[in-house]
């Protein structure tokens, strides 16, 4: 076990001032740009694979990292530069993670290549759970996936929702219901290779935040996909429902839901870490615009009204940080999440974008409300932060429910 140190080591420090770097001369130049054209910004990913921040080895290097703050330190530095180019960027490590948690190393070595391509075709992955009628209640999902065993194929019918990267990604992960009987339990997840048939991209979504990232409905038609592409494959599902049977006899459908959520407290602290990426850049823009806007003869930062602000953005900025860190250290250690740390850690450090990036505006007053300055954009960016991967109330009724054991509502 890598011992607990609240400083990076030489490498990690030596990697985080390269992507800061990249975020400081590629991304944060580009930002206003994409936002406006709500576009995804494919030089900037293709400026990314060119210098390896975009590829596979680079993505599994930050999440093998024992120490755990791989991931955390390089979700802050990217996202410091710009939310949406960023969320363009590591939305296909989003997808990947799927693969490499529950995929069998034949699936690892065949699909997690042809989800980034190369730096001279550069490829996208995207991850699609969410349905119109699923979202929180990742129960009701109807996407559904029934094996043909003639052909040993799967075939899945269903529409997914506000899929990141969705439809213009190479590859596809789709979570499908194969159990209807079990809940969330009952669910399986597929590869769906590059121009399979019957996957098309419906309604892209213009949005509020986060404008350069791509999201889309993606709808399945009789998708047939071959039995390779269960991620895990037959046997290990075939066990998996077996035990999930064998639960839900013993226990409540609440209960059973109740284990579900946690399956999340591992990744949502890389959601935190981005939010506290945001975050910290709109602390930076009002700490220094405070420091040198001068009215009534002086900096305004000398009005206390003004310098507390700033205070109080920055303790909420290092506490939702140490937060992050704390649950990346505790999954990449195997430690149990005996109170939802990982939700925890998400909540707090999203709430605190929100709230930092409002108050960043306010500091810069007027030229904080217009797109003359980046803190406008990072509002609007931050609100998807208490959006997905759990909406703030998940967050708060996995921890709470993980604190009592009472199946609140
Ligand atoms: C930009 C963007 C990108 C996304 N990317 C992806 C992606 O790549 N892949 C993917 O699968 N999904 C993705 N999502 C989907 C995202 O995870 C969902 O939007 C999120 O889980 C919330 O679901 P919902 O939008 O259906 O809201 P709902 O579940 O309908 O919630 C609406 C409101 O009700 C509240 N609520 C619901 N249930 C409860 C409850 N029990 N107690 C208290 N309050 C409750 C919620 O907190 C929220 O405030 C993305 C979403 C967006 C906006």
């Amino acid at each position: 076990m890598a011992e607990f140190t609240m400083e990076l080591n030489d490498e990690q420090k030596e990697v985080r001032d390269w992507l800061h770097g990249f975020a400081a001369d590629v991304i944060r130049p580009a930002a206003a740009e994409w936002d406006e054209r709500e576009e995804t910004p494919w030089p900037v990913i293709q400026e990314a694979a060119k210098v390896g921040i975009y590829s596979l080895d680079f993505y599994a290097q930050q999440y093998f990292d024992q120490t755990g703050l791989g991931i955390p330190m390089a979700m802050e530095e990217l996202f410091w530069g710009d939310a949406g180019i960023a969320l363009s960027i590591v939305g296909t490590g989003l997808a990947a993670v799927g693969v490499l948690a529950n995929g069998t190393e034949e699936q690892i070595g065949t699909w997690v290549p042809q989800m980034y391509g190369d730096a001279n075709d550069v490829k996208l992955a995207a991850f699609c759970s969410s349905e119109p009628d699923a979202g929180s209640d990742v129960a009701s999902m109807r996407t559904r996936a029934v094996y043909d065993e003639a052909k040993d194929e799967w075939v899945i019918n269903g529409t997914k929702t506000w899929a990141t990267n969705g439809g213009i990604a190479n590859v596809h992960v789709v979570v499908a219901v194969v159990d209807p009987e079990l809940g969330s339990r009952g669910h399986a997840s597929f590869i769906v290779p590059p121009n399979t048939p019957g996957l098309a991209q419906g309604q892209k979504f213009k949005k509020h935040g986060i404008r350069a990232s791509h999201t889309a409905e993606v709808i399945l038609d009789n998708v047939r996909v071959p039995g390779s592409c269960l991620l895990g494959g037959k046997e290990k599902l075939d066990e998996r429902l077996a035990r999930a049977r064998e639960r839900a006899k013993a226990a409540s459908g609440e209960r059973v839901k109740n284990a579900a959520m946690a399956t999340f407290e591992a990744s949502r602290p890389a959601v935190g870490a981005m939010a506290v990426g945001t975050a910290r850049a709109a602390y930076e823009v009002a700490l220094d615009y405070a420091m040198t806007r001068e009215q009534f003869g002086r900096p305004i930062i000398d009005n206390q009204g003004v310098a507390f602000q700033l205070a109080e953005m920055r303790t909420q900025i290092d506490a939702a940080r140490l937060l992050v860190w704390r649950a990346s250290w505790m999954a990449v250690n195997g430690k149990p999440f005996t109170a939802a740390e990982g939700s925890m850690s998400k909540l707090f450090a999203s709430e605190t974008a929100k709230k930092v990036t409002a108050q960043a505006i306010q500091i810069l007053g007027g030229n904080g409300y217009t797109r003359e300055y980046p803190v406008e954009r990072m509002h609007r960016d931050s609100a998807i932060y208490t959006i997905f991967e759990g909406t703030s109330e998940i967050q708060r009724l996995v921890i709470a429910r993980t604190l009592s054991g009472m199946p609140i509502r």
